[in-house]
């Protein structure tokens, strides 16, 4: 079946080869939109405050998040496909060494980075992702890759390396990924750690779970979403969390959603939360917005799961909820855009 899809095959062969608190609860608020086009976008949720925020790192994040809805707003506009615009927007995140992703991902406990990625296909539910990949430059190549190019869903490892690297996906030495501020994320974690004689310390990147994710919709209705991590600070034995898992960090049903999330990977895994907003309006009969805030704001909060989402439906309403102190998220559709880091 996989293989009628031509034109998604030389898409995945270009862009492979393209270079490159305590508990506040948050809502965004949400009224209904029709739009030709929608694109909604995650840099991670987390304790991110202002006041500990400088100014020109405030600015470089908006910044950053600007130029991806650019970029994911130009494809849309063009009537370019939701898919094609989810791969642009999370390669030049990965890029980026704000996020915990790609270039910028955190440091697993022996001082690698495993990185985790995936992309879903809400026409026809097909799906791809990669866990613990070391050598590709942009992992989420790489979820793209299994889903147009293989019949199979996830691959892990040395298996999914070279896999991607057969595809054309752009590999690296895996000394690209190092960036100062994640290596001493991981010295400080391991002092803390030797400090307080904690077995096993896993941080969600300084507290900023820098995660990113892209759920689009396109002018022929259909949803892609996707989302890339290097998953969580001092990681070990290959610890995959959420992102790279279908049902748990993204999902998208064109009936539906698309839903990109970013938290604590194994209370999203444990509630299914990317599944559970799509299940909650296709069996609940939920609008997305009510589905979404449900679903961040309920029993996985209660049980301790920390982190939030991004998700947009066929008609381009969107809702980011989150139960951190803040976000970084953003939304453009053809009559509105909107980029927010705090809990305002
Ligand atoms: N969800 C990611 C993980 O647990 C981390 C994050 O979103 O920051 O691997």
């Amino acid at each position: 079946m996989k293989t009628l899809y031509l034109l998604p095959i030389l898409a995945v062969l270009i862009s492979c080869n393209s270079q490159p608190t305590p508990e506040p609860t948050k809502t965004e608020p949400t009224e209904k939109r029709q739009s030709a086009y929608a694109l909604v976008i995650h840099g991670g949720a987390g304790t991110i405050l202002k006041k500990n925020m400088t100014p020109e790192l405030e600015q470089a994040y908006t910044a950053k998040m600007n130029e991806a809805l650019d970029i994911g707003e130009e494809i849309l506009k063009g009537g370019g496909s939701s898919q094609e615009a989810v791969v642009a927007v999370i390669q030049l995140m990965e890029n980026s060494p704000l996020f915990n992703a790609g270039k910028g991902a955190v440091f697993t406990n022996q001082g690698t980075n495993e990185m985790d990625a995936s992309i879903m296909d809400g026409n026809t539910l097909n799906a791809g992702a990669v866990g613990g990949v070391t050598n590709i430059q942009n992992p989420i190549t790489a979820a793209l890759a299994v889903m147009e190019q293989s019949d199979h869903v996830f691959m892990v490892g040395k298996g999914a390396e070279a896999f991607a690297k057969l595809n054309g996906c752009q590999t690296v030495d895996p000394s690209y990924f190092r960036t100062e501020r994640r290596w001493n994320s991981l010295q400080r974690i391991k002092e803390k750690e030797a400090k307080e004689a904690k077995k096993n310390l896993t941080e969600l990147s300084e507290s900023k779970h820098g995660t990113v994710g892209a759920v689009a919709l396109d002018k022929d209705g259909n949803i892609t979403a996707g989302t890339s991590t290097g998953g969580m600070t001092n990681k070990r034995y290959n610890r995959v969390g959420d992102s790279p898992i279908i049902g748990a960090g993204t999902y998208a049903d064109n009936e539906t959603c698309g839903v990109s999330c970013t938290g604590h990977g194994e209370y999203f895994i444990r509630y299914a939360v990317a599944y559970d907003v799509s299940a909650a309006m296709r069996h609940g009969n939920k609008d997305l917005n009510t589905a979404a805030q449900e679903v961040i704001h309920g029993r996985m909060k209660d049980a301790g799961g920390t982190g939030g989402l991004i998700a947009l439906d066929k008609k381009g309403n969107i809702s980011m909820p989150f139960n951190t102190a803040g976000m970084y998220r953003g939304y453009v559709t053809d009559n509105e855009r909107v980029v927010r880091i705090y809990g305002d």
